[in-house]
């Protein structure tokens, strides 16, 4: 029986890792089939402070679990397959471990984002395709850029990367945009952003060294095009890990586990969460650390008996 598990290693589970360790909790940490998280399928990462000359997410990733190690952190491998949240201790079923049973749990499992599953696209993650204008958007200054999608997400950084790129072609798959009118609006009154609606992708362009164009479907003439192109960033939405809950935590309409404002506290009291399972909106590295800082303090004073997470049934909308 552990005081503390914490489900995932991206930033947000393996700062909680560090301060629960800390402060002589000895949380058990489990991996998934991505340790580190999205920032080990990055390259260089250059906004997450105390680096001046930037550092690989996969290296920054290997520092936090040292870091987490160095104070009793213990580490297994195995997919969470259920967890059982009905009563305390909680009890997790594990690939290869079997049952885990904790008297609080910290769920930082992340957030993936969605890929359109097409040729050259998986290949050329960090070499040209990114799912992150924030994150990569520097790295195509004075180049041109697609954008994919049409929500909210696309129009967001298709505006964002207007700041480094000489035009930004923003490529939807239907005529119409997803997007809210606002987001709309604020796009197209971007002079940088040219629209290639109607248009499906089919195929990510490179030549060994990079993206050099995407392949589309004009869906009115059926005809194939080429975009020249640097850059593909894919913003068609992100899946918030939450499968192995199977409902049992209450999540917003996108799925996304819903925190008490202002703390890392669910609906269910002994029960954290941290990161992007429950950032539907900045989904930094930075951010994700500190809400693993909250989960930890949180879970800490939960289990000295300070916090007793008694609000009902369900967090206020
Ligand atoms: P959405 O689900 O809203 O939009 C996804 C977009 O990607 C749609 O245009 C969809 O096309 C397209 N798409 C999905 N799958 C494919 C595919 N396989 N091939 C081509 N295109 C595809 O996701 P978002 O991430 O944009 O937004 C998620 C939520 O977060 C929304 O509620 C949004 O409002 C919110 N959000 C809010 C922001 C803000 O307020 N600042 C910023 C970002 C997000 P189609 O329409 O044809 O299905």
């Amino acid at each position: 029986m552990y005081k503390s598990i914490i489900i995932g290693t991206g930033p947000s589970g393996l700062t909680a890792a560090i301060y629960l360790a800390r402060a002589n909790m000895n949380p058990l940490v489990i991996e998934g089939p991505e340790p580190g998280g999205q920032l080990t399928t990055t390259t260089e990462v250059e906004n997450f402070p105390g680096f001046p000359e930037g550092i690989m997410g996969p290296e920054l990733m290997a520092n936090m679990r040292k870091q987490a190690e160095r104070f009793g952190a213990k580490f297994i491998t195995g997919w969470v397959n259920s967890v059982d949240l009905s009563e305390r201790p909680f009890k997790l079923q594990v690939e290869g471990q079997g049952e885990i049973v904790g008297e609080s749990l910290i769920i930082s499992t992340g957030a993936s984002a969605k890929y359109l599953g097409i040729p050259g696209e998986k290949d050329n993650v960090g070499r040209g395709v990114s799912t992150c204008a924030t994150c990569d958007g520097f790295f195509f200054r004075n180049k041109k850029i697609i954008v994919i999608g049409g929500g909210d997400s696309a129009m967001e950084e298709a505006n964002f990367l207007t700041r480094f790129a000489t035009e930004v072609e923003l490529v939807n798959r239907r005529d119409e945009l997803r997007a809210s009118k606002i987001m709309q609006d604020r796009a197209k009154s971007n002079d940088k952003i040219v629209w290639s609606l109607n248009r499906t992708p089919l195929e990510v362009v490179a030549n060994g060294m990079g993206v050099t164009g995407l392949k589309v479907r004009n869906n009115a003439t059926g005809e194939e095009e080429l975009i020249e192109t640097s850059g593909v960033f894919i913003a068609i939405g992100h899946t918030p890990n939450t499968g192995f809950l199977n409902g049992q935590i209450d999540t917003d309409e996108h799925g996304y586990i819903r925190t008490k404002p202002g703390s890392s506290e669910t609906n269910i009291p002994g029960v954290f969460a941290c990161g992007d399972v429950q950032d539907n909106k900045y989904r930094q590295a930075i951010t994700a650390a500190g809400s693993g800082c909250m989960a930890a303090l949180d879970c800490e004073k939960f289990l000295e008996g300070s916090i007793t997470q008694d609000w009902g049934e369900s967090l206020p909308q």
